[in-house]
């Protein structure tokens, strides 16, 4: 029969069901592996400029830099005076002291000179020594990352001009509450801070197109990711130090559309971090007017019995919720352990606060095996979640790794598939985003419907897509997704 019957064209096309979601369940660790690393993740929103270098490009570094390493505490020194000092080539030339100084960097060695994983994890900062003249270096090494694994998003945790900052709090000092010492910072001219940081912003991302070859005939993919950055302060010191940076970060995030948001940092369990929580979560809501000013994503909730009192672990996710307006929160591993966990959770699930999710990280430094991750319940309850690495140059291990860490915990590819899209419907991204009903996507924005995954946005969509960084980076993933499906 030459005719071609349209009638049975339709019958056959309703009848031919979509390609099976991948059984990741089934699947071996290298299949899953090959799967993962291959899949579009979407974008990144937990992830840590000062974390993501392995210990070897830190090394590389040092060497080029001539700095030294201190062979007693096996750390990097910016200076080469002093005693148990080697020059940092030696590392060329005596793999036992390079690899040391990897276990040193990183959290790959359990037990190394008796630490607890936590604690190799948070003092390794200090020995890495790296100074502000490799940001673009690092910067372009977490952007290649990226491409290597097809995502094209990230939200990067950066701290600039963190001295003249906290500096300046420190002069000021506490004004009794939030307000009047916000008062003083202005008066003090915290925001004259603000052309350095966009100064220095300049200088990151122009380096980290010179180590990409942005532009040249061979470029690296990781000129093709979109990156944006949190504004992160430091919760030790006094709180009108962490004040002044979050200023100065408000301000920051609204003269520069590269600076998207706040982040809240340093160790969550450490005195001055539990001492000063209530009033850091005040000062958040004063100076972003409870998150509607200001987007604000917080680490909350990185805790566990082992390393703060039953108090401490009972209120955190729910004040960055409900007093500081946090749009995200960063883990929420302890979110179970709080008062009326289940009405903050449900809350939540309906006001859109999403939990970055870092199962790898919380496995090492909370020592929460995926199968026992609160991800399960996360996902019962209905919070949105986002997958991140937090800082995999110390952990050792790729965004994908977070991803097969879910599937232990029962989530399936339609679960990732949704945490990937959250990646970017939940980014602090400028803009409307394509869909109207994020952590679903059943539903796009009327003037989207019928175009998801098509080749190009036509009409309203086109102009959506045009305007709306969100929409952009959205239409891209969708694209990626459909080839991944495709490929399959
Ligand atoms: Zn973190």
């Amino acid at each position: 029969m030459r005719r071609i019957s349209w009638t049975l064209v339709a019958a056959l096309s309703v009848a031919t069901p979509a390609a099976a979601a991948p059984d990741l369940a089934r699947m071996s660790a290298a299949e899953l592996a090959a799967t993962l690393k291959a899949f579009p993740k979407g974008g990144e929103l937990h992830n840590h400029m000062g974390g993501g270098t392995p210990p070897e490009l830190i090394l590389e570094w040092a060497i080029e830099d001539k700095l030294c390493i201190d062979t007693v505490e096996l750390a990097i020194r910016l200076s080469c005076t002093g005693e148990n000092l080697r020059p940092a080539a030696d590392i060329a030339t005596s793999e036992a002291l390079r690899s040391a100084m990897i276990d040193s960097l990183s959290t790959r060695h359990p037990g190394f000179r008796d630490r607890s994983a936590h604690d190799q994890f948070f003092t390794a900062f200090a020995r890495r020594g790296t100074t502000p003249k490799r940001t673009g270096d690092a910067l372009a090494e977490t952007l290649e990352g990226l491409a290597r694994q097809n995502t094209f998003y990230v939200e990067l945790m950066v701290t600039p001009q963190y001295f003249p900052a906290r500096a300046l709090g420190a002069q000021v000092g506490w004004k009794g509450d939030a307000a009047a010492t916000r008062a003083a910072l202005t008066e003090a001219g915290i925001e004259k801070l603000v052309p350095a940081v966009i100064a220095d912003t300049d200088a990151m991302e122009a380096r980290a197109r010179e180590v990409m070859k942005c532009g040249a005939p061979h470029a690296s993919p990781g000129c093709q990711v979109t990156a944006r950055y949190l504004f992160q302060a430091m919760r030790d010191g006094k709180p009108e130090q962490t004040m002044a940076q979050l200023q100065l970060g408000v301000a920051v995030v609204a003269a520069d559309k590269r600076w998207v948001g706040l982040q809240l940092v340093s160790p969550e369990d450490s005195y001055e971090s539990t001492k000063h929580y209530d009033v850091h979560m005040r000062i958040v809501a004063e100076l972003t007017d409870t998150g509607r000013k200001t987007p604000v994503a917080l680490h909350a909730g990185e805790l566990n019995l082992k390393l703060v009192a039953p108090k401490t672990i009972s209120h955190h996710v729910t004040d960055a919720v409900r007093i500081a307006g946090a749009r995200r929160i960063g883990h929420g591993t302890a979110l179970p352990l709080e008062v009326d966990a289940q009405a903050v959770a449900r809350e939540m699930a309906a006001k859109g606060v999403l939990i970055e999710t870092n199962l790898v990280s919380n496995s090492v430094i909370l020592e929460v095996p995926p199968e026992a991750h609160p991800y399960a319940w996360f996902r019962k309850m209905g919070i949105p979640v986002a997958f991140s690495t937090d800082d995999s140059g110390i952990t050792r291990h790729e965004l994908w790794g977070d991803y097969a860490f879910a599937i232990r915990n029962g989530a399936t590819y339609g679960d990732l598939k949704t945490a990937a899209r959250n990646g970017i419907a939940f980014s602090f991204l400028a803009g409307e985003g394509l869909w109207a009903d994020p952590n679903v996507y059943k539903r796009p924005v009327a003037a989207c419907a019928g175009q998801i995954g098509a080749e190009a946005p036509r009409g309203a969509c086109a102009d959506l897509v045009a305007k709306s960084d969100k929409a952009r980076e959205q239409w891209r993933h969708e694209r990626l997704l459909k080839a991944f499906e495709a490929g399959r």
